[in-house]
């Protein structure tokens, strides 16, 4: 097990080519590169930016209706 160093991230094991040594509020503490990588792209970000997107979309989308509604809209007030 001289390979292997313990991974706090995931309570496991890994071999020790894929750990890395990691600051932490309470010292340093190896992790390992995978769930670095995953800290990265957190989901709480990933949903921020989705959000954005969707907004946008949805604005466009709005803009895009207005444009088609808004023409009809004159025939349909008295
Ligand atoms: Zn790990």
């Amino acid at each position: 097990m001289s390979d292997t160093l313990y991974c706090y991230c995931c309570r496991t094991h890994h071999p020790k080519e894929q750990m890395r040594r990691f600051a932490t509020r309470t010292g340093e503490r190896w992790r390992c590169l995978r769930s670095i990588e995953a800290a990265r792209a957190r989901p709480d970000e990933r949903d921020a930016f989705g959000r954005r997107q969707s907004e946008l979309n949805r604005q466009t989308a709005v803009r895009v209706a207005e444009r088609m509604i808004a023409p009809n809209l004159k025939y349909c007030l008295p």
